[in-house]
């Protein structure tokens, strides 16, 4: 597929470049625009035959339900229904945002959008080419994370053409995005609104306007096989090729790259613990501002794969605040692998075959 590339400036987005992008949402092609989160890969929402293609240039599971895309709180009712007044106020205040809310769906919604499910997940992106993209293609964009199924996401254009190019028509390119992690998904489909992917927006800022808001297991990370309330939460995500291993605590984690065994390893890790350790490191940004940690930790994980070293060993958060999202991605991308002692690092470094 011959695929063009855009260069868009974030902020005060060339209108004629948006033109481009947009006809081909039109004419029921894909495009990966960013987002203030991470890049989307976005096709007309109400296009079966276009959101397909979706799937097919990620080879992402098709039950694996996609987010919908809108540009104003009008084109709320275009795929969701029976949307309460009482939630509706609530999305003017939060919207445009990094959060993404599960209802009813609209049955204009195709199936391939929802994974079959009678809900859909919807947000308003706060980022100037989003919503110029979304506004001007005059139809909801359903896009889920622009990556390869099972890869980190993306949050640079230059990742997006290394990864992407030749799978889709248009990658536009605007630099890095603004957070560098998903939105946080809420279910306001059951009688108490439910985290069920932690993200951008935090429990603690979304707790003023959902009074009994929960934070479920399955964005904690606990028994995620069987209580996904969508079959995609359960898939493999973000991983590195390269085997990576979280580490329980911080002193475990200074022993191990201050060991004679760490010569093989990759740290990612804060800056803070960069300088009490030893050998190849990655810095994701500083234990005082979790944000910074947030924007890097994508890229870091892609950067794992091109270093020397066997075995990549990352940090743990404190998991208050944006934290709780970090740490949610951190434990998907290592596949749940913890190292709880300095004896059971010994032994996967013995098992590994080096
Ligand atoms: P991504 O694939 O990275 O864009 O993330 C989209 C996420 O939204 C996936 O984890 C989906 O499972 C989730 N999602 C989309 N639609 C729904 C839905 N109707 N109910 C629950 N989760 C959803
Ligand atoms: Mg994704």
């Amino acid at each position: 597929m011959k695929t063009e590339i855009l260069k868009i400036d974030s902020i005060n987005p060339d209108m004629y470049k948006i033109y481009v992008a947009s006809a081909t949402i039109k004419k029921k092609g894909t495009v990966i625009f960013p987002t203030e989160t991470v890049y989307g890969l976005g096709a007309d929402a109400f296009s079966s035959e276009a959101c397909k293609k979706i799937f097919i240039a990620k080879k992402r599971a098709m039950d694996n339900p996609l987010i919908v895309h809108i540009a104003s709180l009008k084109d709320l009712e275009l795929v969701a229904s029976n949307v309460s007044s009482t939630i509706i106020d609530k999305l003017k205040k939060l919207w445009p945002g990094p959060l993404t809310v599960i209802l009813k769906k609209n049955s204009k919604i195709p199936d391939t959008v929802s994974g079959g499910l009678s809900t859909v997940a919807v947000r308003m992106p706060a980022h100037p080419v989003a919503l110029a993209l979304i506004e001007d293609s005059n139809t909801p964009i359903a896009a889920p994370s622009a990556n390869l199924s099972t890869k980190p996401s993306i949050v640079t254009g230059i990742d997006a053409i290394s990864e992407m190019y030749g799978r889709v028509d248009v990658i536009i390119d605007s630099s890095h995005t603004f957070f560098g992690l998903e939105s946080t998904i809420i279910n306001l489909t059951g009688e108490i609104p439910a985290i069920v992917r932690p993200g951008i927006f935090t429990y603690e800022e979304l707790k003023p306007y959902f009074d009994n808001i929960v934070i479920s297991n399955t964005a904690r990370g606990i028994n995620e096989e069987t209580i996904a309330i969508a079959p995609g939460m359960k898939y493999r995500h973000y991983a590195p090729d390269k085997s990576l291993y979280m580490v329980k605590n911080d002193s475990l984690y200074e022993a191990i790259f201050n060991s004679e065994l760490s010569n093989e390893l990759i740290a990612v890790c804060s800056t803070e613990m960069s300088k009490k350790i030893k050998g190849r490191k990655i810095l994701l940004g500083s234990e005082r501002n979790l944000y910074d940690v947030a924007l890097h930790l994508f890229d870091s994980l892609r950067v794992i794969d091109e270093l020397h070293g066997r075995l990549a060993i990352i940090q743990s958060f404190n998991e208050g605040g944006i934290g709780l999202a970090i740490m949610n991605r951190i434990r998907k991308a290592s596949s749940g692998n913890v190292i709880e002692s300095f004896e059971q690092f010994k032994k996967i470094i013995e098992a590994s075959d080096f």
